[in-house]
């Protein structure tokens, strides 16, 4: 991981939870209860500056600008597709840059968010891998993404409804960080989406999952798997070559058993590589060992990786082979082509166009 120097900015008030904004309240000899309206200003009423918090006075609310930020992001890059999804790209303070996504669908607003700057699993196949892990991302820095994403479903005419954990990195890789944030998301004073609307979304770290379990949270869990077998997930994922299937396998039954939320396997098709016949009959046979259901995505290309999108009729092939062997399977309609909706790619292009293929 490359070390940033970070710009000295003040404390992020997203990091902050009402005892330790409440704290700060009484220490400088203001009531307690202050904490609570500063929250419902942020997360009920969408504030992003202390200016709009009109029942604060005004010195208190120069103070608190002196002392805090809300949002220390800025959005550098927003695609607006056809199909209503918006991709934003946010730098950060040190200049590092990350991705999140609002799609809507008839009944949902979800947030996909990004969990590090960069990943260190380098998928072959994906846009956020290459260039590695830059560093993680702070609690505030994901709690912001949420409200950013809020902020566009709410000009989309809804609300916020989900949250996935699906954009650049590996969540479980930033664990301490992504379970503070979910909690601070699931929380009533904050973003208040409820724990069976999150979804993790991970390439598979036995040991974290086994964690995660013992959190008493009933989020989701939805498991990359890619590949049906140990040796073509080893040629797809380079992680792999440490995890096993089998590991992946009680790790995930032990969280159903935990948590009592089905996985979800996200299986990325890819034309030629996973998507033969024998393909579907193994995925089927790893499908028999848990309580899960899978999403198949036709891979987004992603210029320059020799991936390719395999044929809408050779999805949907795949699809009814696996519930002919009675796997409860599904095609996620792909979203936001037309803006680079792949994870990592925005990203990856304001890179190239300024001239780095590093960081941040
Ligand atoms: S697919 Fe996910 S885990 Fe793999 S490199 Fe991309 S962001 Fe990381």
């Amino acid at each position: 991981m490359s070390s940033l120097p970070l710009q000295s900015t003040p404390p992020h008030l997203l990091e902050m939870d009402p005892p330790a904004l409440s704290a700060w309240f009484t220490q400088h000899e203001e009531p307690s209860f202050r904490a609570k309206q500063v929250f419902q200003w942020i997360y009920e009423r969408g504030a992003t500056s202390f200016e709009e918090m009109t029942n604060l006075s005004k010195p208190l609310r120069e103070r608190l600008g002196q002392s805090f930020r809300i949002y220390k992001s800025e959005i550098i890059r927003r695609g607006v597709s056809s199909d209503g999804t918006v991709k934003l790209l946010l730098r950060w303070p040190d200049g590092a840059t990350s991705e999140c996504v609002m799609i809507p669908t008839e009944t949902r607003r979800t947030a996909c968010i990004s969990s590090q700057v960069g990943c260190p699993a380098q998928c072959r196949f994906c846009a956020s891998g290459i260039g590695g892990l830059v560093r993680n991302l702070t609690t505030g820095e994901i709690v912001e993404q949420v409200l950013r994403i809020s902020a566009e479903a709410t000009l989309a005419g809804g609300q916020l409804s989900n949250v996935v954990f699906m954009g650049l990195g590996e969540p479980l890789a930033n664990y301490d960080a992504v379970l503070r944030a979910v909690r601070m998301i699931n929380a009533p004073w904050g973003p208040n989406i409820g724990a069976r609307k999150i979804t993790i979304s991970t390439v598979g770290l036995p040991r974290m999952i086994h964690r995660l379990a013992g959190e008493g949270l009933q989020i989701n869990l939805a498991l990359s798997l890619h590949a049906p077998s140990d040796a073509l997930r080893q040629e797809l994922i380079p992680w792999a070559e440490r995890i096993g299937l089998e590991q992946l396998v009680d790790a995930c039954r032990h969280y159903f058993e935990k948590t009592g939320r089905e996985i979800t396997l996200e299986y990325i098709l890819l034309h030629n590589v996973n998507d033969r016949p024998q393909h579907a009959s193994q995925l089927a046979s790893f499908c028999r060992q848990l309580r899960c259901n899978v999403n198949l995505i036709r891979y987004n290309p992603v210029e320059g990786l020799p991936y390719e999108r395999p044929a809408s009729e050779a999805a949907h092939g795949f699809v009814e082979a696996l519930r002919r062997h009675g796997v409860n399977a599904h095609i996620r309609t792909s979203r936001g082509l037309d803006i680079d909706a792949a994870c990592g790619q925005l990203r990856r292009k304001e890179l190239a166009e300024a001239g780095t293929n590093s960081v941040p």
